[in-house]
């Protein structure tokens, strides 16, 4: 059964039982009441009656003296101790009563009774007759008033009963509605999200502050938690296939060198390890470092080091070169070493990322400059490819964007690279300038700014 109607039922009859107890026990106080104030008003009339009729015993006939007293609906009689057929008089409307077997008492009796399904008040009072004898003066009282009073009574409470059900029933539906509401709103954007695989949130009315808000808030809060659990997830699994797809490449060109010639040439076995190591290394961090990044809001782990760029560009395009078989020419214009101190790992995570977009979207040579202007020192990744249009260039830096989707999709890309470099740049303080011409090439620039020489 649903919520909603059982808090209808229960509510509904909860209250019915309330009113069905309350009425009953009113009807029989009132039922009681009436009755003892009858046979009270009865007892009184009769002793008031004996008061007098003794002294009228024999002066005048027993039936005569019995009609001044008998009551307006009733019987009045005196009963031997013996007799049979005690003189009795009826009321004309109460005539069966005279079928009524006589009885004697020798106390005071005050009592209610039924005779043919009709309730009477009964009094017998002893009496003592002109020969000395004792009998019962009795009255038989017809008590139809007050039963007329007391179905009176029973039907009104019948009709507030049910009349107070009304509202009840309009109240217990109101409450109903009131509890479910937030209810069912949960349960509908549950089955949305189940249907639709996308995280949704219940419009909160009010703000009334009580237990359904507050739930109503939990789940919302709940699904907020979730979806950005769920985006970090899925951002992890993203960037970690993207990054990790470089290094993977130039570990497996690597191997498959050493497998032809590694036992031949001594000195391409030993570069070859090195990379190989160097790369399965900078994977494994890179993997730990995005797990970290997926868990909490945690800032990039970057680890200083001084750094010598010549020699890190040598590296970084010889295995590039060697992975995807390009051709590279690294230029560099100072003459000695340039020197500086910074997250090496990052900044070859940073020049993988650029020499990937230029070996994907240009065919030509590509060239890498190191060199320095004022205080800055600069790298510049220049390709002659197809470029980028100028509207184009601010928005290569978002997540997922890609230029021109149904060209770029046979690269195979996912519109992640460009996002990653901004996002390790800023963290290792580095600015990326991106400068295009539609089919002459792009240049990307990473500004270091020089602090040691
Ligand atoms: P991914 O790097 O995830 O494999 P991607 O290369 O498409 O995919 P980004 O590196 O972020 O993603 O680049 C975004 C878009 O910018 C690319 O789709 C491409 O259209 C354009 N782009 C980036 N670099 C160049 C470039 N050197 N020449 C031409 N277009 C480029
Ligand atoms: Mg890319």
């Amino acid at each position: 059964m649903k919520l909603r109607n059982k808090i209808n039922l229960y509510t509904a009859f909860l209250f019915a039982l309330l009113l069905v107890i309350l009425n009953i026990t009113v009807y029989f106080t009132f039922n009681t009441l009436l009755v003892n104030s009858e046979l009270t008003t009865a007892h009184k009339e009769m002793e008031k009656i004996t008061e007098n009729f003794g002294e009228s015993l024999g002066q005048i006939p027993d039936d005569t003296l019995l009609r001044s007293y008998l009551p307006v609906n009733g019987m009045i009689q005196i009963v031997t101790e013996n007799s049979m057929n005690p003189p009795l008089i009826t009321s004309a409307d109460e005539q069966n009563l005279s079928k009524r077997k006589p009885e004697y008492y020798r106390n005071e009796v005050s009592k209610k009774i039924v005779f043919e399904k009709r309730q009477y008040s009964f009094e017998s009072m002893p009496i003592i007759m002109k020969d000395g004898s004792v009998a019962n003066l009795q009255i038989t009282k017809s008590m139809e008033t007050s039963n007329k009073i007391l179905s009176i009574l029973r039907l009104v409470l019948i009709l507030v009963t049910l009349l107070a059900l009304i509202p009840v029933l309009i109240s217990s539906r109101l409450l109903s509605n009131f509890i479910t509401k937030p209810v069912t709103s949960m349960i509908k954007t549950m089955t949305e999200i189940q249907k639709s695989g996308t995280f949704k949130t219940i419009k909160l009315e009010g703000q009334s502050k009580d237990e359904l808000f507050q739930m109503g808030q939990t789940f919302n809060h709940m699904i907020e938690l979730l979806e950005t659990n769920f985006e970090k997830q899925e951002q992890f699994v993203s960037n970690a296939s993207h990054e990790l797809k470089t290094p993977l490449t130039i570990i497996e060109s690597y191997a498959s060198l050493l497998k032809r010639r590694g036992l031949t040439e001594p000195k391409l076995f030993m570069e070859s390890i090195e990379a190989i190591h160097s790369e399965a290394l900078r994977m494994k961090e890179m993997t730990e470092q995005l797990l970290v990044l997926a868990r909490h809001h945690e800032q990039w782990n970057i680890e200083v080091n001084k750094v010598n760029l010549n020699q890190l560009l040598d590296q970084t395009v010889n295995a590039f070169k060697n992975a995807y078989k390009r051709e590279i020419e690294l230029k560099a214009m100072t003459e000695s070493p340039l020197f500086f101190e910074s997250d090496e790992k990052k900044l070859k995570q940073l020049l993988y990322i650029f020499l990937d977009n230029a070996r994907k979207y240009s065919d030509d040579l590509i060239s890498v400059i190191l060199g320095k202007k004022d205080d800055e020192i600069f790298i510049k990744i220049i390709d002659r490819g197809i470029g980028i249009q100028n509207s184009e260039l601010p928005k290569v830096f978002d997540r997922f964007y890609r230029v021109d989707k149904a060209r770029s999709r046979k690269q195979g890309g996912s519109g992640l690279g460009l996002s990653i470099a901004k996002e390790i740049a800023d963290a290792v303080g580095i600015a990326v300038q991106l400068e295009s011409e539609p089919g002459i090439g792009t240049t990307a620039t990473l500004l270091i700014k020089k602090v040691e020489k």
